[in-house]
């Protein structure tokens, strides 16, 4: 490859779980990627080794204190050359960039919604792991898409998987491809087959140790609950126009089917390969071509069996609550989703009880109306309005 195909890259979430797996394909890779910038919140001794191994144009931190010590840092090191910026609009700035022609988009939660959005407005490649962004304005996003001719690859296992699984000219409708269902699939985390009792007395660590995978702790807990397959079952729709209906749950405990797609003459198509997200990431990166990922071959007589079973929706409310929010539409799913994070922090603080996550967040679907998700404006007023009335329902009674 010569130098011209050199394709820059913006990782935003670089310290996170995705964004580290991502730095490890780019790292084998240099003839192929090199980082234009690299994002973290607050962690910023770590943003700084990566800094030091990867020298790339600029870092952003979220806040103005930790900027100062990172430039400091990195001119005694000798590398006062990497721009060193602050802020949400910093984010965004390096998303959408002329010089970028990638971005990883890893941050977790709402936060990554406008910068993820800006690298698809400035028609960029952009490798989607930031599902809320999606399940908060699937439809703007779709249409933006579109509109700015961005390439849209999803890096959440299951709908990469989906995505190798379609023809490769999937616009225009499931049913016009001859496909007749979605099957996603769940590891159904570490609770799977808990009685009621049992669940009620979850701790965060017991939620944030998954089985399978080595997740940031929002997602785990996601995992846990099964709104990480109702966040999921939402991307899917809008990713590759489904309806829910469209859509089966399959809880698959070894995590080696990462989805599958039926197609109406019966046959099934299913992506396989061990737990490891490397493999979506070097996809995304380098589709339509196919590189190393470091990923270990998969070993299927040392896995020996696939199990497959129905997900149980009475321990595990979330993803009904999911599929409820899509059916009802607008801001329904943006208002789940804030709910959810809301939920997910005070489980983490020991403030929400396990089962608790799922009642608040139904709580606070019950208490708002569902808007159409007419602009971005809109979308972002009904996210802060779902996050206070969590917070007050919190407040006001136990879950
Ligand atoms: P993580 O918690 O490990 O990392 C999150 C990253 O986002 C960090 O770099 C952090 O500094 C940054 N960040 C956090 N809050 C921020 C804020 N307010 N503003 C700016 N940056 C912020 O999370 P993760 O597990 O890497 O997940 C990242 C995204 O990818 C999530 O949306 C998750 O659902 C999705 N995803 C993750 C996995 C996985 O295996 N970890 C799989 C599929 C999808
Ligand atoms: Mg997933």
């Amino acid at each position: 490859m010569t130098s011209s195909n050199l394709q820059r890259v913006t990782v935003l979430g670089a310290t996170g779980s995705i964004g580290r797996s991502t730095l490890d394909v780019v790292a084998r890779h240099p003839e192929r990627y090199r980082l234009h910038a690299v994002t973290a919140h607050r962690s910023r001794e770590a943003l700084f080794e990566i800094c030091q191994r990867f020298v790339p144009a600029q870092a952003v931190i979220g806040r103005e204190e930790d900027a100062i010590w990172l430039r400091d840092r990195l001119r005694d090191a000798g590398l006062g050359r990497i721009e060193v910026r602050s802020g949400a609009e910093a984010l965004v700035e390096v998303s959408r960039a002329s010089e970028v022609d990638v971005v990883m988009a890893a941050i977790v939660g709402a936060a990554g919604l406008l910068p993820t959005l800006a690298a698809v407005e400035a028609g960029k490649r952009v490798l989607l792991a930031n599902k809320e962004a999606l399940v908060m304005s699937g439809g703007l996003f779709m249409a933006a898409v579109e509109r700015h001719g961005a390439t849209l690859l999803p890096i959440d296992s299951e709908h990469n998987a989906i995505y190798q699984c379609l023809p490769s000219q999937h616009r225009g409708g499931l049913e016009r491809q001859g496909v007749s269902r979605l099957l996603l699939t769940a590891s159904g985390g570490p609770f799977r087959g808990w009685s009621m009792a049992d669940l009620e007395a979850v701790t965060p660590a017991q939620a944030c140790a998954h089985p399978n995978w080595s997740m940031g702790q929002k997602i785990s807990v996601d995992s846990a609950t099964l709104m990480n397959k109702g966040l999921e079952l939402i991307e899917a729709c809008w990713l590759f126009d489904a309806s829910p209906g469209q859509i089966e749950v399959v809880v698959h405990p070894q995590s080696i089917v990462h989805s599958m797609v039926g197609y109406s003459d019966g046959s099934v198509i299913a992506q396989m390969g061990n737990p490891d997200m490397r493999t979506p990431i070097a996809y995304g990166l380098a589709w339509p071509a196919r590189i190393d990922a470091g990923v270990e071959p998969l070993d299927l007589f040392a896995r020996a069996r696939l199990d497959f079973e129905a997900p149980d929706e009475r321990g595990f409310p979330c993803l009904r609550l999911a599929r409820e929010a899509m059916k009802a539409g607008g801001t329904a799913p943006a208002s789940l989703n804030a709910a959810n994070e809301v939920a997910v922090q005070a489980f983490l603080e020991s403030r929400l009880s396990f089962l608790g996550i799922a009642r608040l967040v139904e709580a606070t679907l019950e208490a708002i109306d569902v808007q159409p998700a007419a602009s971005l404006d809109v979308i972002l007023c009904e996210d802060t309005r779902a996050r206070r009335t969590a917070e007050a329902l919190l407040q006001q009674r136990s879950f």
